[in-house]
């Protein structure tokens, strides 16, 4: 089982580790700029955990 991490912001997948250590994690994405802490994280290639709404 592996884990996927996608931009909270555009959903790339192309997001990655900025920045680790004494203030926890920061992640960068390249597609849109975003960068923080959070992280939209996915098993495999069935994101149901979220709900869509319109
Ligand atoms: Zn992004």
């Amino acid at each position: 089982m592996s884990t996927n991490r996608l931009c909270p912001m555009c959903k790339s997948d192309k997001i990655t580790l900025w920045m680790g250590g004494f203030t926890g994690m920061i992640y960068r994405c390249p597609d849109c700029g975003y960068v923080g802490p959070l992280v939209i994280e996915t098993s495999d290639e069935t994101p149901t955990d979220d709900k869509r709404t319109g």
